[in-house]
């Protein structure tokens, strides 16, 4: 496995790559990785010939509140998942490498559903996102590029940036992997003591209940908001950030289900703000 530092260098590996005739499944990911992300690397590792990761903690996507230098991160143990994996590559960039001469003064416009949820909550936020996902696309060139849908907004984000910007990438969204107790996989989840860890499936029970009244036949998007935000309410450890309920196909907010709709929600747990989200599909 290759460790890369530099744009230039990751930039001819996968141009040799692909002359090579390998497809480039490319992973990025803030690191401090899981097996959440090894989920992703697994499917790049089943779809294409050259599996890269990007380990890199981009600071453009955290807000002036947010503690960019509290992010977990621990290069070598992420290097040993990565070569389990099988991953041929891992670009870990710093951050005068990505942005020589400090922030980018051009950056990607998320759209209006970059100021929307998490990005409401954190502005700025999906701009960062949008920037960086652009320009490591720009370095890898034409590639899969494999996003969880645990961030479903992002997933959703990025989809319709490469679609508007033309960009040489195919998106492959993955499902998201979750601790036995429906609890999703997070570099954050490592904030949480023994406490908040159990208060933390708050959010997974209160989409599986909004699923299950789905499944019961409820349509009113207005029920199952209210019902998730009760949920996490009754929970004295978590404090609720958002609770949404949205179409799978424009991510606007719904009062009636009438197709497949993501029900989103955001709380903090002690330290953490945690983020999860599930599809709902009414049978009719
Ligand atoms: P991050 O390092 O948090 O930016 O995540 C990198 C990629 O892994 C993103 O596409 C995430 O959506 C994805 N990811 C994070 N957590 C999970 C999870 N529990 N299941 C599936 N994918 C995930």
């Amino acid at each position: 496995m290759e460790v890369i530092r530099t744009r230039e260098a990751f930039r001819e590996a996968m141009v040799e790559a692909r002359a090579a005739g390998r497809g480039v499944g490319f992973v990025p990911t803030l690191g401090f990785l899981h097996d959440g992300h090894r989920s992703l690397m697994a499917r790049a590792r089943e779809e294409a010939d050259l599996v890269a990761v990007s380990i890199f903690v981009n600071p453009l996507q955290f807000g002036p509140a947010e503690d960019v230098a509290a992010y977990p991160r621990d290069l070598d143990r992420d290097l040993g998942i990565c070569e389990k994996e099988g991953v041929d590559a891992v670009f870990a960039p710093d951050a005068d490498e990505m942005y020589p001469g400090g922030p980018p003064e051009v950056t990607v416009d998320p759209g209006p559903v970059g100021n929307r949820l998490e990005g409401a909550s954190r502005p700025g936020h999906f701009r960062g996102v949008s920037t960086v996902v652009a320009k490591l696309l720009g370095i890898v060139g034409p590639c899969r590029a494999y996003f969880g849908e645990k961030d479903a907004q992002q997933l959703f984000i990025v989809l319709r940036m490469v679609r508007d910007l033309d960009l040489p990438a195919e998106i492959v969204g993955c499902p998201t992997v979750r601790e036995r107790d429906g609890l999703a996989l997070s570099s954050r989840n490592t904030y949480l003591s023994a406490e908040e860890r159990r208060a933390a499936t708050c959010l997974y029970e209160a989409l599986a209940r909004a699923a299950w009244l789905v499944e019961g036949g409820e349509r009113d998007a207005r029920v199952l908001r209210a019902e998730l935000a009760r949920r996490i309410g009754a929970e004295p450890l978590a404090a609720l950030d958002y609770v949404a309920v949205v179409d799978e196909d424009t991510f606007e907010e719904v009062d009636r289900l009438r197709g497949p709709a993501r029900a989103l929600v955001a709380a903090r747990v002690g330290p953490a703000r945690l983020i999860d989200n599930l599809l709902l599909r009414p049978s009719d």
